[in-house]
């Protein structure tokens, strides 16, 4: 059995709707549906999910509605006409703005989750499939805010049964309260059919999308370049954490979990098989060693040195203190005997650098403090990457021809990622030489 979830792009309006149903009847596995809110028709156009926050906003303000009501009513009925379906989709959403108009729960998570608990109204009718309101099976816990509540999975498992459904993603409601609606932070309905999947132990979890995969490389530094057959969930991870996401990034983990392998595929593109992500590598030695190629700019190194720090017991957990106290979280720590070297996301440390530098060096009496900033980090990710010994040489060598220096090497715990820190200036071009030497004009499986 699979669970399928459809995105907002693959259901932007009837003509997208159409191409679903198609891929939906074209496998009859495919029997556990969740979708999206409809998405952007062209890049001048609004979500759907958008589009009902604005209207919460507006019956908040007490400003008049109408014309976001009456293009939801257009955006809609628009599908629905061109499935040329009977449903009655003007009373739904006269429905939904009594209560968003009106009543003490029409709250702006009640309303986002209007735009997929609409789309799944439509496309059950359009499959003759089972509609289930993801408030019966996606709950989250009365006491820790909008934590999902872990032993669900049963009640999942009983509530879908043996049934062909079409479950709303996005949003869930508060345990034993269904109507007081929470939503999952935005592209959340990734989430919703992970845990889905997850819980039914579906043979694959297909999303699908508009890309036909997670690319080796980010395509605005790297002209064209294909598409990960196979993939990890933890080199996935190592890929997303620095930028090469495909689906929402706690939406793994449920899967993951459950060994339920996750297919990215591209619903323009039906027989594309796009990406695979599973926990073990279905094509073990038939790949190349580097996964993929990720990272991000805007990193702040700050290293710590002090004299015989490694005979000093509780330096780390001091340095950690002073950032748990100014609320500071960081990305790596590699260290040497007597130094430590902390890397923080530019944009979390904002104005606080100097405040921190003056509360560790009155905390840990280091010698010296020194601070690099504008640093690149580049991930390059992949299983077996330390198997082979002439890979890291091969990193500096591409690296050193174009004089580009390293500020940091951090070669992960998790053995499959070496991540490393170059100016926030030579970051394009450091990435391509890296691409160039190991995966330009190779062919894939
Ligand atoms: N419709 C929601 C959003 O726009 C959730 C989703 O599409 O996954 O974020």
């Amino acid at each position: 059995m699979k669970v399928a979830k459809f995105g907002g792009s693959s259901l932007a309006d009837s003509f997208q709707f159409e191409k679903v149903i198609d891929i939906v009847k074209s496998d009859l596995n495919r029997k556990v549906i969740i979708v999206s809110a409809p998405g952007r028709r062209s890049s001048c156009d609004t979500k759907i999910t958008d589009l009902f926050y604005m209207w919460k906003s507006k019956a908040r303000q007490g400003i008049s509605c109408d014309e976001i009501y009456c293009t939801i009513i257009e955006r809609y009925s628009e599908i629905v006409e061109g499935l040329g379906l009977k449903l009655d989709i003007k009373a739904e959403i006269d429905r939904i703005q009594h209560v968003i108009q009106n009543l003490k729960e029409g709250t702006s998570s009640y309303a986002a989750s209007r735009g997929e608990y609409l789309s799944a109204k439509i496309m059950a009718e359009a499959l003759g499939y089972d509609f289930v309101d993801a408030v019966e099976c996606i709950r989250f816990n009365e006491l820790g805010g909008s934590r999902l509540v872990e032993d669900d999975e049963h009640n999942i498992r009983e509530l879908i049964g043996n049934r062909s459904v079409v479950i709303p993603g996005f949003y869930g409601c508060r345990l034993h309260c269904s109507n007081e609606i929470i939503t999952f932070s935005r592209g959340g309905s990734d989430l919703t059919g992970a845990i889905i999947a997850g819980a039914l132990k579906a043979d694959v979890y297909e999303n699908w999308t508009d890309v036909s995969g997670l690319l080796r490389c980010d395509p605005r530094i790297v002209s064209g370049p294909p598409v990960i057959s196979s993939v990890t969930y933890r080199e996935l991870r190592e890929l997303a954490y620095m930028g090469a996401e495909v689906f929402h990034p706690e939406a793994m983990f449920p899967v993951q979990k459950a060994e339920v392998p996750t297919n990215i595929r591209n619903t323009n593109d039906p027989d594309n098989p796009g990406t695979l992500i599973s926990s073990s590598l279905p094509h073990a030695g038939t790949r190349d060693v580097i996964t993929g190629i990720a990272g991000r700019k805007g990193f702040t190194i700050i290293t710590i040195e002090k004299a015989l720090m490694n005979q000093e017991i509780g330096f780390a957990r001091k340095v950690l203190s002073v950032l748990e106290d100014l609320d500071i979280s960081f990305e790596h720590m590699p260290g040497g005997i007597d130094t430590l070297s902390i890397v923080i996301d530019q944009k979390i440390l904002g104005e606080r650098q100097d405040k921190l530098i003056r509360k560790i060096r009155d905390f840990v009496h280091c010698d010296r403090i020194r601070v690099s900033s504008n640093i690149a980090m580049i991930a390059i990710v992949g299983e077996h990457l330390f198997d082979d010994a002439q890979i890291t040489s091969r990193i500096f060598c591409a690296l050193t021809r174009l004089k580009i220096k390293c500020s940091l090497i951090n070669q992960g715990s998790s053995e499959l990622s070496m991540i490393i820190g170059v100016q926030d200036n030579r970051y394009e071009e450091a990435i391509l030489s890296i691409y160039s030497e190991f995966l330009y004009q190779r062919s894939y499986k």
